[in-house]
């Protein structure tokens, strides 16, 4: 039998394909209706034993509607129940507190209980939604304490009270706002960053195509498509001829400048679906998905002349750049391991042959 612990009791209703700020709403919906049923439960039971029969019943109807509002959430578990337990929630404990302050609930303490909504309205409802809660009921308890004679209060409280009951009250919204927006600006900012992390280190920060960890990631999303469809795909190893001369002549800073054009030219060659990516040094490997090895060999055939027809200035100088190909389809009979291995030995290939070739694995078989 699962053991049932408090920290999976309150997170009943999240799951990992939610994003991170639904879950922290559903943690503190299952959190507020648990304190709030079981507070009203016991406050309620004792205004009954207390004879104060009308303050009972509302309590424990609060209470009844609480616990269904945490219920609704882990039952249905998608948008619609969690916006449903937010406004439940909210509504009947605007409900309660309009209630208690009304009837100033027991010996008039009923309207300490105000001070629940502000924090909470901000946490169910973000900031906007929150701050649009509080203005409508600020102005709402503003016209019941300030009705004329009292006529919209059932007990009496001295206009000190209710000035400082309002100014207190609109501290604490003030407060809560506050911490809601800068909790919210925090977060997105903590977002960002770590999607500008992630940006960087799945990518090459001297060409920006996917590195080695970005392309290893794509290619298992394309393993899984391909085991899906079982139409093969294609993998292009390519390495820039004779760089180190390159390098060597010009220097490293305009190797660099080779290598940017190279991974232009690539991208700019390929189809929409096709990925490139930098493999390690001056090595591009190019994914080609639901190609076969014959198609593939079309598209490496096109992209080696262009390289080889594309100047590339360098110093006022015109330098010619090709590059070697090794081409290797993978479909039921090779994996990726041995797809890698066999387009690296295609490519080896290609430069015994004297560079500037391509070679398809399946020609070498
Ligand atoms: P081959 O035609 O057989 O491929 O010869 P090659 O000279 O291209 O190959 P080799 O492996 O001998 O040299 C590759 C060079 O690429 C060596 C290395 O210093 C250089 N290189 C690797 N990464 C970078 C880089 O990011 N920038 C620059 N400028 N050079 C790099
Ligand atoms: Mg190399
Ligand atoms: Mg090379």
């Amino acid at each position: 039998m699962r053991q049932i612990t408090a920290n999976s009791f309150f997170k009943r209703g999240c799951h990992p394909d939610f994003d991170e700020e639904t879950n922290r709403r559903i943690l503190v919906v299952n959190l507020f209706s648990f304190v709030g049923y079981t507070i009203t439960l016991v406050l309620g039971f004792y205004a009954l034993f207390s004879g104060t029969w009308t303050l009972g019943f509302s309590l424990l109807t609060a209470s009844l509607i609480f616990f269904l509002a945490s219920q609704i959430q882990v039952a249905y578990r998608n948008k619609v129940g969690q916006v449903v337990s937010v406004y439940l929630l909210t509504g009947c404990l605007m409900g309660l507190e309009t209630y208690l302050l009304v009837t100033g609930g027991h010996d008039n303490t009923g309207p300490l209980w105000l001070y629940i909504l502000p924090p909470v309205a901000m946490f169910f409802g973000g900031f906007k939604r929150g701050l649009i809660v509080m203005a409508v009921f600020t102005l709402l308890i503003t016209i019941i304490l300030f009705s004329p004679h009292g006529s919209l209060l059932l007990t009496h409280y001295s206009d000190s009270f209710k000035t400082r009951l309002l100014l207190s009250f609109c501290t604490v919204t003030f407060l809560s706002a506050f911490y809601e927006s800068s909790r919210q600006n925090t977060y997105e900012m903590m977002r960002m960053l770590s999607a500008q992390f992630e940006q960087q280190a799945l990518h090459d920060t001297l060409t920006s195509l996917p590195n080695r960890r970005g392309i290893s990631q794509l290619l298992d999303q394309e393993i899984k498509r391909h085991y899906r469809t079982q139409i093969p795909l294609t993998l292009i190893l390519v390495d820039v001829d004779k760089f180190k001369q390159i390098n060597d002549t010009y220097g490293h800073n305009n190797g660099d400048i080779v290598l940017q054009r190279t991974a232009q030219h690539l991208r700019q060659n390929v189809r929409r679906q096709d990925i490139v990516s930098r493999w390690g040094g001056e090595e591009f490997l190019m994914v080609l998905p639901e190609t076969s090895e014959q198609s593939a060999a079309i598209l490496a055939e096109k992209v080696r002349k262009t390289l080889e027809n594309t100047a590339v200035w360098l110093e006022e100088r015109e330098i010619k750049v090709t590059a070697s190909f090794g081409i290797c389809e993978i479909n039921s009979d090779i994996s990726l391991n041995r797809g890698l291995s066999l387009a690296d030995k295609a490519l080896y290939k290609a430069k015994q042959l004297g560079r500037n070739k391509i070679v398809c694995a399946h020609d070498m078989a």
